[in-house]
C-alpha cells in the first residue's frame, strides 16, 4: 500500500481515547500512562512506514492499536525485575544479582521493612542511636577488628577510605594490582576521585618490597594492597605479602590499606576449595584498614564493609562521603541476619545459599543432574537428545578465578529447533531460565538450580518446542 495512504489511515489519539476499552484502561492505570503508550505505538508505526522497508505493512487499525495498548500497559505495570533461574552454574553471577538470601530470612526481613524499627534509636537510653550499631559488634567479633563501618558497596568503601586517609597525599600500589573489576571499577580512577595520587611501583609480574620502600617520601599517605580477585598472574611472578607491607609501614609510620574484594569469613579450604585469604587472616596480619563486599563470598546484600583500627574508622565517620554512601534499612537488616548466621556455625551452609551451592558435593550434583535429565526427557521425548557429563562450574563475582568446581551438567541438543530460538524463549518465559550455551549445545548446571524448579524447567522447555 502507498506510504501516504498508510500514514493517512493511522487512527488519531483523540478518537482512540474515546473508545470504551481505552476508558477502562484510563480508570485502571491513568490518563497519562495510556496516552504515553498510545503515542509510542503510533510513533513506532509511523517510523516503520517512513522507513518503507516492509512492503507487507498493513494499515494500523483502531483494533490493532487497542490490542497492543492492552498488552503494553500490563507489561509496563508488571515488575520488570523478577526471579530468574540460573542454569549457568556460576554461583556469584554478577548479571544475575550475585548472592541471594535463603527463604529462612523472609519473615524477619519483611517484619523490619513493613514496620517501624529501631534503626537509629538506642532502646536502652531512648536517645538517638547509630544505624551501624546493629552491625558493628558482630563484625568486630567475627573478624577480630577494632572497629567497623558499612557503606553501599566495596567500590564506595575504597573511595571513602582513600578520601579519608590519603586525600592530597600519595598512595603506593603495585603495578600488578591496578585491577579493573566488572562495571568499570578501576583502581587508578577510584584513586583520582578520592583526591589521592597514585604511585604505582614494580612491574606487572613482579613487585619487590624495595619497590615500595624506595618510593616512600614525605608526601606518602598510605600503602595499598589490592586483592587481584578476578585474575591471576602466573609464571615468573613476585608480589609482596601483606605481612611484609605491614612491617614496612610500621617502620615508616604509614597505614596499610587492603582492598580484599570478596571477603570470606570461613576457610573454604575445609570444603575442598582453594585457599582464599580470609578477612580474619588480614586482620591478624596487621593491616590498618580492610574493605570487602557484602554480596560476594560473604553471601549477603550489596554492601562495602570497612574494618580496621579505630582511629582510621573514626576519621571516616567524619567524612561527608560516609553520609552519601550510607546503607538503608534493607541492607542493615539483611546484613545483620547474615552475620548472625555466621555466629551459628553449625547451620551456616544451609542458611547462606551461595556457600551451600559452592560447597555442594559432586555425588549430590550427579543425582540432581540425573533427576533433571529424566524429567526433561519425560516431558520432551524425542525432540531432544539429552545426556549428563562431568564439567566445571565457576565461583563468579570476581572471586577465585581459577577455581574449577567439579559438577555434573545436563547437555541438551534439539532435533527440530534452533538452539538460539529455544534460548530466547527460555529467557522470555514467565520465570526466565538462563542456560549456558557451549558448542551448539544447551547446558544446565544443577549446582545453581533449586530442585523444586526442575519440573518448571522441563515443562517450559517442552512449551518452547511445541510452537513451531
Ligand atoms: C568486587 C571488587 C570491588 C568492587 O566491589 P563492589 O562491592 O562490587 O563495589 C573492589 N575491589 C575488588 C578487589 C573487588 O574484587
Amino acid at each position: 500500500m502507498d506510504k501516504n495512504q498508510l500514514l493517512r489511515e493511522i487512527p488519531s489519539i483523540d478518537r482512540l481515547l474515546q473508545r470504551s476499552e481505552t476508558k477502562v484502561l484510563i480508570k485502571k492505570a491513568s490518563f497519562d500512562l495510556v496516552t504515553h503508550i498510545l503515542r509510542s505505538i503510533i510513533g513506532e508505526y509511523r517510523n516503520l512506514v517512513l522507513k518503507q522497508q516492509d512492503p507487507e505493512l498493513t494499515p494500523l487499525t483502531e483494533e490493532k492499536v487497542i490490542g497492543m495498548l492492552i498488552k503494553q500497559i500490563s507489561q509496563f505495570i508488571e515488575m520488570n525485575l523478577k526471579q530468574v533461574i540460573n542454569g549457568t552454574g556460576t554461583v556469584l553471577h554478577t548479571n544475575l544479582g550475585r548472592a541471594f538470601f535463603s527463604e529462612e530470612m523472609k519473615e524477619d526481613f519483611f517484619k523490619i521493612l513493613s514496620n517501624y524499627s529501631n534503626l537509629e534509636m538506642d532502646l536502652t537510653t531512648g536517645k538517638r542511636g547509630s544505624r551501624y550499631s546493629h552491625l558493628v559488634e558482630k563484625i568486630k567479633f567475627l573478624t577480630g577488628a577494632e572497629d567497623a563501618l558499612v557503606v553501599n558497596n566495596n567500590a564506595a568503601a575504597v573511595l571513602l577510605v582513600l578520601s579519608s586517609i590519603a586525600k592530597g597525599k600519595e598512595v603506593i600500589v603495585s603495578r600488578g594490582e591496578l585491577v579493573e573489576i566488572g562495571g568499570a571499577f578501576r583502581i587508578p580512577d577510584v584513586m583520582e576521585q578520592s583526591g589521592a595520587t597514585l604511585v604505582d611501583v614494580g612491574t606487572t609480574n613482579k613487585t619487590h618490597l624495595r619497590d615500595y620502600e624506595e618510593n616512600i617520601r614525605d608526601e606518602t599517605g598510605a600503602l595499598l594492597k589490592v586483592h587481584t580477585s578476578n585474575y591471576k598472574i602466573v609464571g615468573f611472578t613476585k608480589d609482596v605479602s601483606l605481612e611484609e607491607l605491614v612491617n614496612l609501614s610500621k617502620a615508616k609510620n604509614l597505614p596499610v590499606i587492603e582492598d580484599l574484594g570478596s571477603g570470606v569469613l570461613i576457610d573454604l579450604e575445609k570444603y575442598g576449595l582453594a585457599h582464599e585469604p580470609t578477612v580474619q587472616e588480614s586482620v591478624k596480619s596487621g593491616a590498618d584498614i580492610i574493605t570487602f563486599s557484602g554480596d560476594k563470598l560473604l553471601g549477603g546484600p550489596q554492601a562495602g564493609i570497612i574494618i580496621g583500627k579505630k582511629k582510621w574508622i573514626d576519621k571516616m565517620k567524619n567524612n561527608p562521603l560516609t553520609r552519601a554512601f550510607r546503607i538503608d534499612k534493607m541492607t542493615v537488616s539483611s546484613l545483620e541476619m547474615i552475620l548472625s548466621y555466621y555466629l551459628q556455625e553449625d547451620s551456616i551452609m544451609s542458611k547462606i545459599p551461595s556457600l551451600e551451592m559452592l560447597t555442594i558435593n559432586y555425588k549430590t550434583l550427579e543425582i540432581k543432574a540425573k533427576n533433571l535429565k529424566d524429567l526433561i526427557e519425560k516431558k520432551c521425548g524425542d525432540s531432544v537428545i539429552i545426556t549428563t557429563q562431568e564439567d566445571y562450574s565457576k565461583v563468579g563475582g570476581g572471586s577465585l578465578p581459577l577455581e574449577k568446581l567439579k559438577t555434573e551438567i545436563v547437555v541438551i541438543d534439539f532435533q527440530n529447533k534452533a538452539i538460539s530460538a529455544v534460548e530466547k524463549q527460555l529467557r522470555e518465559a514467565r520465570i526466565p531460565i538462563i542456560p549456558r550455551i557451549h558448542k551448539d549445545s544447551m547446558i544446565l548446571d544443577p549446582r545453581t538450580i533449586k530442585e523444586r524448579d526442575f519440573a518448571y524447567i522441563a515443562s517450559t522447555l517442552k512449551d518452547t518446542l511445541i510452537d513451531k
